[in-house]
């Protein structure tokens, strides 16, 4: 599987140059309520990674989206049937 690159991948001694203290810290912030808004809403462990039609969510990931499909066949989130799921690599 492709590893994820994102902000976390820039040298961190770089980012503490130029930025003030108050600054990083925020910065630390911010990237986990970016991380957390990755994770499935259903197991909150694993990223989410499946995109489902029509309603085009992405909340889930593949081994949770299995599991609703088999169980009520409905997005946890809006309610509308999964017609369809498109695995997604990030
Ligand atoms: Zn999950
Ligand atoms: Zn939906």
């Amino acid at each position: 599987m492709k590893k994820t690159v994102h902000l976390l991948s820039v040298p961190f001694r770089k980012i503490k140059e130029e930025l003030s203290e108050e600054q990083v810290a925020l910065l630390q912030k911010e990237l986990s309520a970016e991380k957390m808004k990755r994770v499935c809403i259903i197991c909150h462990d694993r990223e989410r990674n499946v995109l489902l039609y029509p309603c085009r969510h992405m909340i889930m990931c593949v081994e949770c989206t299995m599991a609703v499909q088999e169980s009520f066949q409905n997005c946890p989130l809006c309610r509308n049937e999964i017609l369809n799921t498109l695995q997604v690599y990030t």
